[in-house]
């Protein structure tokens, strides 16, 4: 990422050698600054990623030692808990570039909802970015509930209980239930996050992560 950002950072970098930054200094707005320019970064993080090339950017001691002052991260992603879906992996990027909340099957509850609208209002951050994945535990409980009637225990309601719906739309739609659900799902996340007015300042989208071949697609 060349960039003002960068150049900043590596400037900042060496000088926290001999001092580290005062503490009012703030990171600037990074580049990319848009949210084209916010997806297409993460786009082209997740080709290196999926090439078996990733850079593993922004994960050295000066990098850290330059964000301890301040974070400006440019992408929020509303990701599953997954283990294999991490996104700062997923998307090649490091320290400071993602704000990330995960929940199983990317399942909004207010602090979730919360949290993304700190990224949004006080971090300024352009793109909100919902990421659905294959074969996500989250949709096959849900499906394995509604099939057999057999009641999800504890905290696992809410989950099955938000999920559900996407479930019940794709019942009829030929070939993979759990890829359909798990696509309308994501779909309707993104759409509820775009219409709360909290997030009127950021672009929203949603993708999906293919376990097998590491890419991401944006959903329509
Ligand atoms: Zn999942």
């Amino acid at each position: 990422m060349a960039s003002n950002r960068r150049t900043f950072l590596a400037a900042t970098a060496v000088g926290a050698l001999a001092a580290a930054p005062p503490p009012t200094a703030t990171v600037p707005r990074p580049c990319p600054a848009t949210a084209r320019a916010a997806l297409d970064q993460l786009l082209a993080g997740n080709r290196r990623f999926a090439a078996g090339r990733p850079l593993h950017p922004h994960e050295s001691g000066g990098i850290r030692r330059a964000l301890a002052a301040g974070q400006q991260p440019f992408a929020v992603i509303v990701g599953c808990i997954d283990s294999r879906v991490p996104p700062e992996l997923v998307f090649d990027q490091g320290l400071g570039d993602l704000l990330c909340t995960r929940t199983a099957g990317e399942v909004l509850d207010e602090a979730v909802l919360g949290s993304i609208q700190y990224g949004v209002e006080e971090l300024r951050i352009p793109l909100v970015l919902v990421l659905g994945h294959e074969r996500c535990g989250a949709i096959a409980a849900t499906l394995d509930h509604l099939r057999s009637g057999v009641p999800v225990p504890g905290h696992l309601e809410l989950l099955v209980a938000e999920i559900a719906p996407a479930v019940h739309r794709t019942r009829a739609v030929p070939g993979d239930w759990a890829e359909h659900a798990m696509r309308a799902h994501t779909a309707w996340v993104r759409d509820v996050i775009r219409a709360d007015p909290a997030f009127t300042a950021a672009h929203v989208d949603a993708a999906r992560f293919d376990l097998d071949t590491g890419l991401v697609n944006l959903l329509p």
